[in-house]
């Protein structure tokens, strides 16, 4: 396989972590002992996973001019990721999630986009421009402006390189992207979201293997469906459904999991690996990343994932 080269577009935050014995309810104040601070953001973990799994990563973002975003941009420098293409905003925050974390591992999230929002069309044009020739694939998550998506997705498309776009959240701009057949991955209930955006073609159901299918019909291109502790299912056009299962987990904290999935995914195909063995790597990884808390304290190394497969 050839040398990984991956463009990640999305969002870089600072999470700040409770674990606590329960999650709150509305109006509620639970305590709990512990309290973290962690770098997150989808786009930044899944480049760290990607990182950590052996390819060449350039990170297209922006921070705002702050402690936060000095620190997360050192995190990801020390984690061998290019921050070159990372915009640093002055007069905003940079993001910041709020993680509660409960004695089972459950999560509850709420996320203060700051510098998030200002990720351009242009930041993402020139990242992508700038990696060709040795681009392998370009992975975008939606925490970050339409246009900026938008911009991924289309010139992936327009040159021909693979993309991954983890519709996390489902927001409007990804049903206009599906015609480029970007290779999607979302969970159980993004896929639900995604399948009601599709269904003046005709109604596809609650079945996750029928969202997956008529998902994929209407991209032309695969859907893999992250399935929590119940693994992945990787459709595909014209091949059979596969279910893999989940790999054995010791589950501590499940945030930064689909990040991890993505990340790796993201690195295999990158490098030219076929599809579903990219997945089942992924799904590995993803596995490992639940055992520590925080977003990318679990996160393995080409080693580890190596070692986890045999
Ligand atoms: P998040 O937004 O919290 O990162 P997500 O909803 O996008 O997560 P999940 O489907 O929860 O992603 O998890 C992604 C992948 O992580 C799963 O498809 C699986 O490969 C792995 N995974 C998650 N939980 C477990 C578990 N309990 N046991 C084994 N693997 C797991």
């Amino acid at each position: 396989m050839s040398t990984p080269s991956v463009v990640v577009v999305g969002a870089v935050n600072v999470d700040l972590v409770v674990t606590a014995p329960r999650l709150p309810r509305p109006g509620e104040t639970v305590v709990g002992p512990a309290v973290g601070r962690h770098g997150g953001g989808k786009g930044a973990n899944a480049a760290v996973a990607a990182a950590r799994a052996g390819a060449h990563v350039r990170y297209v973002g922006a921070v705002g001019d702050d402690d936060f975003g000095r620190d997360a941009l050192a995190e990801l420098r020390a984690e061998g990721i290019g921050v070159a293409d990372v915009a640093v905003r002055p007069g905003v925050a940079t993001g910041v999630a709020l993680i509660v974390v409960d004695e089972s591992g459950e999560n509850q999230i709420a996320v203060g986009a700051g510098a998030n929002d200002r990720v351009t069309a242009g930041d993402v044009r020139a990242a992508i421009e700038a990696a060709l020739p040795d681009l392998g694939c370009v992975l975008v998550s939606t925490e970050i402006p339409a246009a900026a998506v938008r911009a991924a997705v289309e010139i992936a498309a327009g040159e021909g390189i693979p993309c991954v776009l983890n519709p996390a959240p489902v927001t409007p701009v990804v049903a206009d992207l599906l015609k480029y057949g970007p290779l999607l991955t979302p969970n159980a209930g993004e896929l639900a979201t995604l399948s009601e955006a599709v269904r003046n073609e005709r109604p596809l159901g609650a079945d996750v293997q029928v969202q997956a299918r008529g998902l994929s019909e209407h991209t032309g291109a695969a859907v893999v469906v992250t399935l929590g502790g119940d693994g992945v299912l990787v459709v595909a056009p014209d091949s059979a459904t596969e279910h893999l299962p989940p790999r054995p987990a010791t589950v501590r904290d499940t945030t930064g999991a689909g990040d991890t999935f993505n990340g790796v995914l993201a690195a295999r195909l990158a490098a030219g690996e076929a599809l579903v063995p990219a997945v089942r790597v992924a799904n590995a990884a993803a596995a490992l990343s639940v055992a520590a808390v925080g977003a990318r304290d679990g996160m393995p190394d080409e080693p580890a994932i190596r070692a986890a497969l045999d």
